[in-house]
C-alpha cells in the first residue's frame, strides 16, 4: 500500500510503498479516507517536534485522520463503520495514564503519538488501532471526520480552562484567539455560541481568506502588527479567556497580562527556544493579584474526541468549506502540505467514502 512519509532529516515527505496491516487482537483494520494536516506536521517535516520509530529511519505521517472500518477483526465495530483514531498510544505496554484513559496526560517518555513521536501515523491506505482508540461517528461526517482530532484539542484545553475557574462563579462573557491558522480558526469557530463577544489575533493585512472567515463568524479581526497583545485591553476589552494558537512564545506573558481579573489563559502552542526579556515582576502580581489562570493543554483523550464529534456536527457547512482549502489526492500530495497564505486547512484523500461503501 501506498504511503506518505518523512524521511530522517528529508524536510519533505515522500510517497513510500509499505505492506498493509494485519491487525493483533483487539485492533480493527481500517481503510483510511482522508488525514489532515496542521502546524504540528509542518514542524515533524522540518525535524523541530517529533521523531520516527526507534529503529526506522522514517516516520509515516498524520495524526488526523478518519476512515472506514475494512476488517472489524475480533472487535465489536462493524465493517464500513466511519471512525476516526486517538493519537497517543503506550510506548511499553500500557502505564497508569493509559490505564485511567488519560494518555494526554501522560508525561515525555510515557507515551507515542501516531504520526508525530515514536510511532508511525495515519497517512497510509490502511492502518490498525485498537478498539478502545477508535471514535465512531455518523455517514454524514466523512466529508470533515479528520476535524474531530484538532477539535478535540480544543474540548480539552477549554474543559482544563473551565476546571481552573470552578472554585468560584466565572461567568465569561468574550474570549480572545491568539492566532488564525487551523487551529486558531476551527477554536473561533466553537466559541461562536459559547461566548457573547470574540477576537482573533493574527499578523495578516487584508484582503486575506482568513480575515474573512474571521468576520463571517462575527468575531472582531486584531492585527498584531497594528494592535499587539499588550494594547488589546485599551482598543477593545479585557478578554475572560484567550486561547493561544500561535506558538510565538512572548504571547503567554503578553496574554496574561492582558486577561481580565480572573480570567484564563489556555496555552496549545509548541514553540523552539526563544530568550527574551520580559517584566517578570509585573506577571506575577498580574497573575497572584487578579487571580489569573494559566492552562498548558497538549492532546486529548477519548471523551475530548466524542465530544469532538458532537461539536463538528454543529458547525456550520460555510464555515466548514471555507476553512478546507484542499483536499489532495495520493497523486498530488505535495499539494496538501504547501503552507502559504492561501491554504488554512489541507487534507490527503486515500479513498473515497461513497464509491467503495
Ligand atoms: P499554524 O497553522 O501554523 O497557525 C499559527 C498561526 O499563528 C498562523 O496563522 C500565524 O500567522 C499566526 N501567528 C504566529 N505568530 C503570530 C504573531 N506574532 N501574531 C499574530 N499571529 C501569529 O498552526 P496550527 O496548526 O493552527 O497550530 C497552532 C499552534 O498550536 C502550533 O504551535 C502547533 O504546534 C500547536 N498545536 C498544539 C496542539 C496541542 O495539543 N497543544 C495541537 C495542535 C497544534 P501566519 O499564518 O500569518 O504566519
Ligand atoms: C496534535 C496532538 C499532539 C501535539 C503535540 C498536535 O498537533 O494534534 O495530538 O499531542 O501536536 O505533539
Ligand atoms: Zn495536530
Amino acid at each position: 500500500m501506498k504511503a506518505i512519509a518523512v524521511r530522517d532529516g528529508a524536510g519533505e515527505p515522500e510517497l513510500i510503498e509499505l505492506p498493509q496491516p494485519e491487525p493483533a487482537a483487539g485492533e480493527a483494520l481500517i481503510r483510511t479516507l482522508r488525514v489532515g494536516v496542521d502546524g504540528t506536521d509542518h514542524e515533524v517535516i522540518a525535524g523541530s517536534h517529533g521523531g520516527s520509530p526507534a529503529g526506522d529511519d522514517y516516520l509515516v505521517l498524520g495524526h488526523e485522520a478518519v476512515g472506514v472500518v475494512e476488517d472489524p477483526n475480533d472487535t465489536d465495530l462493524e465493517a464500513g463503520q466511519l471512525v476516526v483514531p486517538t493519537v497517543r498510544r503506550p510506548p511499553n505496554g500500557d502505564n497508569p495514564y493509559f490505564e485511567r484513559g488519560e494518555p494526554d496526560m501522560a508525561p515525555d517518555g510515557q507515551y507515542h503519538e501516531r504520526g508525530i513521536v515514536g510511532d508511525h501515523g495515519f497517512m497510509a491506505e490502511y492502518f490498525t488501532s485498537p478498539e478502545s482508540t477508535l471514535v465512531t461517528l455518523s455517514p454524514d461526517l466523512a466529508e470533515y471526520g479528520f476535524l474531530v482530532e484538532p477539535i478535540s484539542i480544543t474540548e480539552k484545553a477549554v474543559e482544563h480552562a473551565e476546571a481552573s475557574r470552578s472554585a468560584f462563579e466565572w461567568t465569561p462573557e468574550s474570549a480572545l484567539v491568539l492566532g488564525n491558522g487551523s487551529l486558531g480558526l476551527l477554536t473561533l469557530a466553537m466559541f461562536e455560541h459559547r461566548f457573547d463577544r470574540t477576537y482573533c489575533l493574527g499578523r495578516r493585512e487584508r484582503p486575506d481568506p482568513t480575515i474573512d472567515i474571521i468576520e463571517s463568524l462575527e468575531s472582531t479581526y486584531i492585527n498584531s502588527n497594528e494592535t499587539p497583545v499588550p494594547e488589546i485591553p485599551d482598543a477593545y476589552e479585557p478578554p475572560d479567556l484567550i486561547y493561544e494558537a500561535t506558538g510565538y512564545a512572548k504571547h503567554p506573558f503578553e496574554a496574561v497580562e492582558a486577561l481580565a481579573p480572573n480570567g484564563v489563559l489556555a496555552l496549545l502552542g509548541v514553540p523552539g527556544d526563544w530568550e527574551f526579556e520580559f517584566n517578570g515582576g509585573k506577571f506575577h502580581r498580574e497573575v497572584v493579584l487578579h487571580n489569573k489562570a494559566l492552562v498548558g493543554s497538549v492532546n486529548s483523550n477519548i471523551r475530548h474526541f466524542e465530544a469532538a464529534v458532537e461539536s463538528l456536527g454543529a458547525l456550520s457547512e460555510a464555515f466548514l468549506s471555507s476553512l478546507v482549502t484542499g483536499i489532495y489526492d495520493l497523486e498530488e500530495f505535495e499539494q496538501a502540505f504547501v503552507d502559504d497564505d492561501t491554504t488554512i486547512k489541507n487534507a490527503v484523500q486515500f479513498s473515497s467514502y461513497e464509491e467503495r461503501r
